[in-house]
């Protein structure tokens, strides 16, 4: 059966030292030959300096794709023009485009209010230079009409013009596959057009439901209430986090997913110990 591709995400460090310590986990992960790493971009610009410091290290460091994540819902046209012709001065290749989420209290839109505008917008400013990765929700978008639409949605996108989709991390597998089903069905060659699998090591009870809850990411249950039970209790939690996403990831390579983009919440240790698990390193 042939191994999956995988990522990692990083989000831009707040401190010199936070920076620093980026650093020598992108070493550490680097090690493990990822097909690339992303970085994450505050909506409305809030992280445009630290997103674009981290970038231009990584890209100095190594010779690995990096992959800037970039917002356009609170920005202009302009800018966001003149970030493109930036990443494409370092050499960057890949993109992950988003709407984002503006920041409270901030409501201008911008010129761009959704992820299919921003797609649009790269193809008509930058041609075919990036590969293009948009944002795919298997349990659906929070603040999607239907179902049906946020599908709409990112089939729009993939037509537009987006090479594959990185899915919002879930913990159920059916919810991907029936994603990919009915992109198929809406004759998308999931082949040609990948829908790459999000996926979120679990090592901390209270910041995962957070994230959960704020991204409208189901928690089965029987996970929700084991957590509870561990308390704060650490390794108990990371034990068990770590079995449930390897039998999700398990599951996910029998399936024969495609990619895995791992959230990986600036960490090594959970992230390189289930790549190392489920044999996903190349040799
Ligand atoms: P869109 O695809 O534009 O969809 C947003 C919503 O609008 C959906 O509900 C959709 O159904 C609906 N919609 C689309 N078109 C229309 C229309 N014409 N009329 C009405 N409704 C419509 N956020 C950040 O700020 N920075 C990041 O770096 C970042 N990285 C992410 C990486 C991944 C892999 C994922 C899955 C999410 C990431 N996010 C990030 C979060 C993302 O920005 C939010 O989920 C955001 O709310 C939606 O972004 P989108 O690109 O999916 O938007």
């Amino acid at each position: 059966m042939t191994k999956p591709a995988f990522s990692f995400e990083f989000f831009p460090a707040k401190t010199e030292q936070g920076h620093e310590k980026l650093l020598s986990t992108y070493d550490e992960l680097n090690k493990l030959s990822p097909a690339y790493f992303s970085v994450t971009y505050g909506a409305g610009g809030s992280t445009r300096s630290r997103t674009l410091d981290i970038v231009q290290a990584l890209c100095a460091r190594g010779d690995t794709d990096i992959a800037p994540h970039m917002s356009c819902i609170g920005d202009d046209k302009s800018e966001i023009a003149e970030l493109l012709d930036l990443y494409k001065s370092l050499g960057i290749s890949r993109l992950v485009a988003l709407r984002g989420d503006l920041p409270s209290g901030q409501v201008d839109i911008g010129e761009l209010p959704f992820a299919l505008d921003l797609v649009k917008f790269i193809r008509e400013h930058s041609g075919d230079h990036f590969r293009i990765e948009v944002a795919a929700y298997p349990e659906m978008h929070p603040q999607a009409r239907s179902f049906e639409l946020d599908v709409d949605n990112l089939v729009n996108k993939y037509k537009a013009g987006a090479n594959a989709s990185i899915t919002q991390f879930f913990y159920n597998a059916d919810s991907y596959l029936y994603l990919r089903e009915r992109l198929e069905k809406r004759g998308i060659d999931t082949v040609a057009q990948p829908l790459v699998a999000g996926i979120m090591p679990i090592t901390n009870s209270s910041n995962l439901m957070r994230f959960a809850d704020s991204c409208g990411a189901d928690i089965p249950r029987y996970v929700r209430k084991q957590l509870a039970d561990f308390g704060d209790d650490s390794k108990a939690i990371r034990e068990f986090g770590f079995e449930v996403v390897y039998r999700l990831c398990e599951r996910l390579i029998s399936e024969g997913v495609p990619a895995m983009h791992f959230y990986s919440m600036n960490k090594v240790e959970p992230n390189k110990r289930l790549i190392e698990a489920l044999g996903l390193v190349h040799q």
